[in-house]
């Protein structure tokens, strides 16, 4: 079955196309193609890679946003990259909508009730869910009654208990939807499955801490399979110090700021979201590659950034681990996660009274996933690659074999 992927962000879009048999392999394969789009103003710049090493980037004109994402789409089957004959060959197409709500925890098939729901959701998150419903109508232009399956970011943080993710604010929040929903979902979740299957353990028996570490950056305590807490909430703005988002910040600072309407809601909303965590700190860069380039050369600034940063993803993993009551391995996910050997050596100097030991020379390759503590470490860290568009293909794919064992089902959709 071949499963279209679509990633919408605020301004870019990502694609991928996988092809999945008739299981599910233990290891993501390489995505048959791979687009982006990503536009300012009228102009698109698009770059697309297919399985065969073809290559294309090129820039285009696009009256709209979803007109962009249509052009990116059609490039599927036709030109040189194409990887399908035809749009008929797709058997189902999978969406990461960021928003779920409290309504959904599962993937779900869109239809158009569900298209609703999510058009009323946009009001968490109107720059996503709006670009991810743009993205349902260009695939139903394009492909016709194609079944479409929504991947939720905040399922997997669903079942966190009540003290986890109610807010101690007036009890009437809960009933306005404000409440802690968390977020990253798919790749913690990804995260958690693949770490059992690297540790040759069950999933069930295991307590774990998925640092997602990005542009964006969170933190879940996992337990039997599930997210019990995390760090981001309500909004992708709670947690960690980010890129270019704060994190958590005493709210008294916002209302002080906003006293005597000295700044508006929309300006408070700039600052913590894009002028704030290391941008803002550092003044150098959002990029934790170009804050350590600095911080070596001395730049105070940006050394108080990375300390920042650290500091509270230490303070975070404390915190996760006081609500597992114990931790049998530590990931590292993420742009970040990933490749930054400096901030996950920081983050766990002082674990080791968690059983946490790093071994500095498995620390310092780059690669696959891996392990990276010492042999005999009672607490595991792992490094694994995010891979959240693979992840949307594999809960397609289980979905659509669990309801109709594959078989096209756009005729009789419905809400798993
Ligand atoms: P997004 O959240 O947008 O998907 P990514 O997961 O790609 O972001 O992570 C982006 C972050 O990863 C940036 O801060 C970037 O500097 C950081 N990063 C990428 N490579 C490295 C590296 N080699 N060392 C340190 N940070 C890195």
């Amino acid at each position: 079955m071949k499963i279209l992927v679509l990633n919408s962000g605020s301004s870019s879009q990502k694609s991928s196309l996988y092809e999945i048999g008739d299981a599910i392999p233990a290891h993501p394969p390489a995505a048959l193609w791979e687009g982006k789009i990503e536009w300012e103003k009228r102009e698109a710049k698009m770059q697309i890679r297919s399985a065969d090493g073809a290559n294309l980037s090129k820039r285009v004109q696009a009256e709209s946003r979803k007109d962009a994402v249509g052009l990116l789409l059609d490039e599927l089957w036709s030109g040189e990259t194409r990887a399908v004959a035809s749009a008929a060959e797709i058997g189902v197409v999978g969406h990461r909508v960021v928003h779920g709500g409290g309504e959904y925890q599962q993937p779900t098939v869109i239809t158009p009730a569900v298209r609703e729901s999510l058009a009323r959701l946009a009001i968490f998150a109107p720059l996503h869910n709006r670009a991810e419903l743009e993205g349902m109508e260009v695939v139903e232009e394009r492909l016709g009654g194609v079944t479409q399956v929504a991947v939720f970011d905040t399922a997997f943080h669903s079942q966190m208990p009540g003290a986890a993710f109610v807010y101690p604010g007036p009890y009437e929040w809960l009933g306005q939807g404000i409440r802690r929903y968390g977020f990253h979902g798919i790749n913690h979740q990804y995260c958690a499955e693949h770490a059992a299957r690297m540790l040759n353990k069950e999933l069930n028996a295991l307590r774990l801490v998925t640092c997602h570490l990005g542009n964006g950056c969170s933190l879940a305590a996992i337990q039997n399979g599930h997210s019990v807490d995390t760090t981001m909430g309500f909004t992708p703005l709670e947690g960690l110090m980010m890129g270019t988002r704060s994190g958590s910040v005493d709210p008294g600072i916002l209302t002080y700021l906003m006293r005597g309407g000295k700044l508006k809601a929309e300006e408070m909303d700039e600052l913590l979201n894009e002028k704030s965590g290391l941008l803002g700190i550092s003044g150098v860069s959002s990029d934790m590659r170009q804050i350590i380039e600095a911080m070596k050369a001395g730049h105070a600034r940006a050394k108080l950034a990375f300390d920042i940063f650290v500091h509270r993803l230490r303070r975070g993993i404390g915190e996760m681990v006081a609500v597992l009551g114990g931790m049998e391995a530590l990931i590292f996910t993420a742009g970040i996660g990933e490749n930054s050997a400096e901030v996950r050596a920081a983050a766990c100097e002082k674990l080791g009274h968690m059983g946490v030991k790093l071994d500095g020379r498995k620390n310092e390759l780059d690669g696959e996933d891996r392990e990276i503590s010492v042999a005999g470490s009672a607490t595991r860290v792992l490094v694994i690659h995010a891979q959240e568009d693979w992840a949307i293909a594999r809960e397609c794919w289980r979905l659509r074999t669990a309801v109709c064992g594959g078989r096209r089902m756009a005729s009789s959709p419905r809400t798993v």
